[in-house]
C-alpha cells in the first residue's frame, strides 16, 4: 500500500467538547429523552468508539457531533466553535468543512471516478482547481487506490470503497473524522484493512471517533465511550488496545 502522508497541522484545542448535552424528541403524547446530560471532550489525536445497547443515544449522539441536528440544551465546541448556538446554515457550513463522515454505506457517487469522489467536498465549496484535484490524487494514494484513481465505485470492491470514503472524509482536513459503523458492511479480512487505515491515520495525529457495536472493532480505539439510557455509562481509556503491527502486511487479501 502506498505510504504517502498527508500531515494533520497540529492544532492544541480539543477536537470535541461537550458538556450536559440533552436531545429531546418531542412527539404527540410523549418526549423521548434521548440524551440527558452527557458532557465528554475529545482531545486532537484521540480515537474513541462510542458503544451501547440499541436505544441509548448513539445515533442521537452521532448527529450532534456530525452537526447534523441540534441539542435541546448544552453545550457543544467543534474547535473553537459553539455549535449549539449556530444557525443552520453556519452548522452546515463547518459540518461541511471540519467534519469527516464514513459511513457504513460508503455513500459514494456512482457516476464519478475515485479522484472525483474524493474531491466531492470541495467541489461543493467551488474548490475544482489543480491544486484541489492534485490533493485528491495524494489522498487516494494515501488509502492505497493510487492504481485505481479513474475507476468508479461499482468497478471497486466494499473495502476499496470505503478506501475512497475515508479519503473524501480527509479531503477538507477536519477537525475528527466521525465513523458510523464503518465495518459494517465488511468481510473480517477487509475489516482489517479499513481499522489498520484508522490506526494509522491515527498514529499520523488525526482525531478519530467511531460509533460500532462490535467489540472486536472497538478494541482498536483509545478509549470506550459507553452509552446507557441516555447517559455515559463508562468512558474508560483502554488498557487491553488491541494495536496492529503495521509493518506487517493483513495476512491474506481479498484484493487489489
Ligand atoms: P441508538 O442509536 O443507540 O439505537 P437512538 O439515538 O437512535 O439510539 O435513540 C435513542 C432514543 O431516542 C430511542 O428511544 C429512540 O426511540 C428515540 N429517538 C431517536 N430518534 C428519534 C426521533 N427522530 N423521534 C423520536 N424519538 C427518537
Amino acid at each position: 500500500m502506498n505510504q504517502t502522508t498527508i500531515q494533520s497541522p497540529a492544532r492544541t484545542t480539543n477536537a470535541v467538547e461537550i458538556h450536559e448535552l440533552q436531545k429531546h424528541y418531542v412527539l404527540k403524547s410523549e418526549t423521548v429523552r434521548a440524551l440527558r446530560g452527557v458532557s465528554f471532550d475529545v482531545p486532537q489525536g484521540d480515537y474513541v468508539a462510542i458503544m451501547g445497547p440499541s436505544g441509548s443515544g448513539k445515533s442521537t449522539l452521532l448527529n450532534l457531533l456530525g452537526c447534523l441536528d441540534q441539542p435541546t440544551s448544552g453545550s457543544f465546541m467543534l474547535g473553537d466553535d459553539n455549535v449549539a448556538l449556530m444557525t443552520d446554515n453556519e452548522r452546515s457550513e463547518i459540518r461541511s468543512r471540519r467534519i469527516g463522515f464514513v459511513f457504513q454505506s460508503y455513500n459514494l457517487i456512482q457516476q464519478l471516478t475515485v479522484v472525483e469522489n474524493i474531491g466531492v467536498p470541495l467541489y461543493y465549496q467551488g474548490r475544482n482547481d489543480r491544486e484541489s484535484v492534485k490533493r485528491c490524487i495524494d489522498l487516494a494514494k494515501l488509502v492505497g487506490l493510487g492504481e485505481r484513481l479513474d475507476h468508479r465505485p461499482n468497478q471497486l470492491s466494499g473495502g476499496q470503497q470505503q478506501r475512497v470514503a475515508i479519503a473524501r472524509s480527509l479531503v477538507n482536513d477536519p477537525y475528527f473524522i466521525l465513523a458510523d459503523e464503518a465495518t459494517g458492511n465488511l468481510d473480517s479480512v477487509t475489516t482489517e484493512e479499513i481499522l489498520r487505515m484508522f490506526q494509522r491515520l491515527n498514529e499520523e495525529g488525526r482525531t478519530i471517533i467511531m460509533v460500532t457495536h462490535e467489540d472486536e472493532v472497538s478494541v482498536h480505539a483509545k478509549r470506550i465511550i459507553r452509552l446507557k439510557d441516555g447517559l455515559i455509562q463508562s468512558d474508560i481509556r483502554s488498557e487491553n488496545r488491541v494495536v496492529y503491527d503495521l509493518s506487517k502486511p493483513v495476512e491474506r487479501r481479498v484484493e487489489d
